[in-house]
């Protein structure tokens, strides 16, 4: 083990984080590799090299726009979600700010880090005032509770699509309206949602929607924000003329290429795909449910995204499930402690209610396109086996135990 990765129980290796990053599909990698050579062109350049690359960055942004029925002059190339996620929020804020529209911001407590960090900076330095909006304990966000932190100098709302931990799909079309309402600009940080479920700008009236490569099967560092036709806001990245002299930086074609190459398959695939997921993680919530007392499953069981199932187990802690689980081939994730560089649990998990010591038994498995049901098969076997020798060590399940009279 001292690498790492040495062997395993069964040698096996289970990937069960989709949520965190997928492998690139080889479909997606062999569009991709010509670019790196043959097909190196600079897309803003003049001659046939140039334009070869030019023509591969307009197929992607056409494919990126049809994921989430845009306008392919709609799409903004970005190096991730993380950029996208800066940017909408910084360049509508700066923008606003500076005409004198206002200074208030609404999101929520449950969003990625890359939306509360910039908030929070925007908060720190800036002199914005920023309103975290609480969620039920599904994770969902309430129109009514938006529509009273709305005030005369809310500038822009950003609501996540769908919630990175826990799956919970929020109403987005329900709080657009909200926004629309009170002509305040709306933007949806719709990483985990693009191309796992479907996203219709048209149908939702969003401005601005974040999204990302790596979660589904395409490249890391590069994703697309999509603006709405007529919005105009502060670039984030200054230079070259490059996406429309909005996005400054030579494209980065291979990885544009190999984006644009998953959305087509994403976007192909969507039915089997969520039908395919929902049944693996049902059998896995389903599985749990059935083999391990004391069991929360976290998030909504209704508006979820199909691959997520996230589980609370009384008495332990994250890490240590999260370790035995590496030791038999199974790579998972927790939203507390050395996983995620801190001893704080999870703000999502802490936002929809779980007191800190339930927060921090949790264990985040997601399903992916390569996932099979041997692969669940395995997980409940090994899953019960962990969780209880965990537990025989808890005082806490002994007590439990006791008060039940076992
Ligand atoms: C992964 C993720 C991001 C960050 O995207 P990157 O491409 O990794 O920068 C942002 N928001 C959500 C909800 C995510 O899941």
């Amino acid at each position: 083990m001292a690498n790492g990765r040495g062997k395993t129980m069964e040698n096996k290796r289970i990937y069960m984080d989709y949520s965190a990053t997928t492998p690139v599909k080889k479909e997606v990698l062999d569009e991709m590799l010509p670019y790196f050579n043959e097909g190196f062109g600079n897309a803003s350049s003049f001659y046939s090299y140039g334009h070869e690359a030019k023509e591969a960055l307009e197929l992607a942004r056409t494919r990126v726009a049809a994921l989430i029925n845009a306008e392919p002059n709609e799409i903004y190339f970005t190096a991730g979600g993380s950029e996208s996620d800066n940017w909408a929020i910084k360049g509508v804020a700066f923008d606003l700010q500076r005409k004198g529209k206002g200074n208030h911001i609404i999101t929520s407590k449950i969003e990625h880090h890359a939306i509360l960090h910039t908030c929070e900076y925007l908060e720190k330095n800036f002199g914005f005032e920023v309103t975290y909006l609480d969620v039920d304990e599904e994770g969902k966000v309430s129109p009514e509770a938006l529509e009273n932190a709305i005030k005369d100098n809310t500038i822009l709302i950003s609501i996540m699509f769908a919630n990175n931990e826990i799956g919970t799909v929020e109403p987005i079309k329900e709080l657009v309206e909200v926004a629309k309402k009170h002509k305040i600009l709306f933007h949806t940080d719709a990483v985990q949602a693009a191309g796992n479920i479907p996203v219709d700008v048209k149908e939702l009236g969003v401005d601005m929607v974040s999204m990302s490569s790596h979660k589904i099967y395409g490249p890391k560092g590069v994703g697309a924000l999509f603006i709405r036709r007529g919005l105009r806001f502060d670039n984030l990245v200054h230079g070259g003329a490059q996406e429309k002299r909005r996005r400054a930086g030579t494209e980065n074609i291979p990885a544009i290429v190999g984006y644009g190459k998953a959305a087509e398959l994403a976007k192909a695939n969507m039915d089997n795909h969520i039908k395919e997921l929902t049944r693996l993680r049902n059998k896995l919530i389903e599985g749990v449910k059935e083999r391990i007392p004391y069991t929360r499953i976290n998030g909504s069981l209704e508006d979820r995204l199909p691959g997520n199932a996230n589980f609370a187990f009384k008495f332990i802690e994250g890490e240590g499930i999260l370790l035995l689980l590496n030791h038999a081939g199974i790579s998972g994730s927790s939203g507390s402690a050395c996983t995620s560089g801190s001893l704080d649990p999870s703000h999502v998990l802490l936002a929809i209610g779980l007191p800190h010591e339930i927060a921090h038994g949790s264990l985040r498995l997601t399903v992916g396109d390569f996932t099979t049901d041997e692969d669940i098969d395995y997980i409940l076997e090994v899953l019960p086996k962990v969780i209880e020798r965990l537990r025989s060590m808890s005082p806490l399940y002994e007590e439990a135990l006791q008060a039940e009279g076992k």
